[in-house]
């Protein structure tokens, strides 16, 4: 058959690829009415996509990664999903990726991606406070969102977007157990808003992060780093971290009180660690962040919650002992 003249010089209209990978955007409970005892993780992202009127007609392409709650995710997700998106992002006819998650470890796999990838397109986490049969579901409208940003020309980085607000990746925290309004990008504040399907941009997307080119080369390592974060509290002491010692531990992170503070007791330990070869990381407990570096020992990372900055110190050591130690 004669092919059409006009083909030849028609722009290619990228798709967007929408990875299913689990979560409670993805659960179904036994009533509309139970919004905390459904079961996570059930439904396809081509379930997902159906269900959104808005969505029918676009140029989409979902994909069913894998199908966890995130609480259990694990390292091989981690990088299950990374190479997914690394193939994604290299292809021409893919113009970004939406990532359908639980909420629970969001802010760790958004700070993975920020930290190992370098998204020249967008590629937008979201997820759902409210299973899919929940009377207040926002699984739906999340998604839709989350197209609509994955579409949005300029748009690049690791991006997030939950309850009309856009957050960077690496400031994304969840700061509420319940609520809809579950996330927060701390003192930083949104990076646009979604109303009525337009994206009002209010800050700069985030410029893709230099990523860890070293994993471009390794298979999935066979034992990645051994990373643990212990609590700085009242009544600490270092017993924890001599176990963790004496078991191996390759790097450990402090949830510091306040603007950085450790326990003297434990602080005695977290200097052995370091006596021992193994690095340590300060994040602050704080559930809004924004730690100011006063210097001190152990070295500080500003704005991650301790979970992130666990994922970042799996990044340093990944990167810094190259592929031989892990693989
Ligand atoms: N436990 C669920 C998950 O993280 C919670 C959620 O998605 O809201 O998969």
């Amino acid at each position: 058959m004669a092919s059409n003249p006009s083909d030849a010089v028609r722009p290619i209209v990228p798709c967007t690829l929408i990875l299913g990978t689990g979560g409670t955007i993805a659960g179904n409970a036994g009533s509309a009415h139970d919004n905390v005892g459904y079961r996570s993780a059930e439904r396809t992202a081509q379930e997902l996509v159906a269900a959104v009127p808005g969505l029918q007609g676009l140029p989409l392409e979902a994909v069913q990664l894998f199908q966890t709650d995130s609480k259990d995710i694990t390292h091989a997700h981690w990088w299950q999903l990374r190479e997914a998106l690394r193939h994604a992002l290299a292809r021409p006819d893919v113009g970004g990726v939406v990532v359908t998650h639980g909420t629970d470890t969001l802010e760790e796999t958004a700070y993975w991606l920020h930290r190992t990838l370098h998204a020249d397109k967008p590629v937008v986490l979201t997820a759902a406070m409210r299973p899919a049969t929940s009377l207040q579901a926002d699984g739906p409208q999340n998604l839709l969102d989350a197209v609509t940003l994955a579409r949005q020309a300029g748009a690049c980085g690791v991006l997030a977007v939950l309850a009309g607000r856009v957050h960077a990746g690496h400031e994304l925290r969840k700061v509420r157990a319940y609520r809809v309004d579950a996330f927060s990008s701390a003192d930083e504040g949104p990076l646009a808003l979604l109303e009525e399907g337009q994206v009002r941009q209010l800050r700069a997307w985030p410029a893709p992060a230099d990523a860890l080119a070293v994993l471009d080369d390794m298979a999935e390592p066979a034992q990645w780093p051994w990373v643990e974060v212990v609590h700085s509290h009242g009544g600490a002491s270092g017993r924890a971290v001599e176990a963790l010692l004496s078991a191996g531990v390759d790097g450990l992170v402090v949830a510091a009180t306040g603007n950085g503070t450790v326990h003297q007791s434990l602080l005695a330990a977290l200097r052995l660690a370091e006596q021992r070869g193994v690095p340590v990381l300060r994040a602050t407990r704080c559930v809004l962040g924004g730690l100011v570096d006063d210097g001190a020992w152990p070295p500080a990372v500003r704005a991650l919650t301790p979970a992130q900055a666990r994922v970042e110190l799996v990044c340093r050591l990944l990167g810094s002992a190259g592929p031989a130690q892990w693989r």
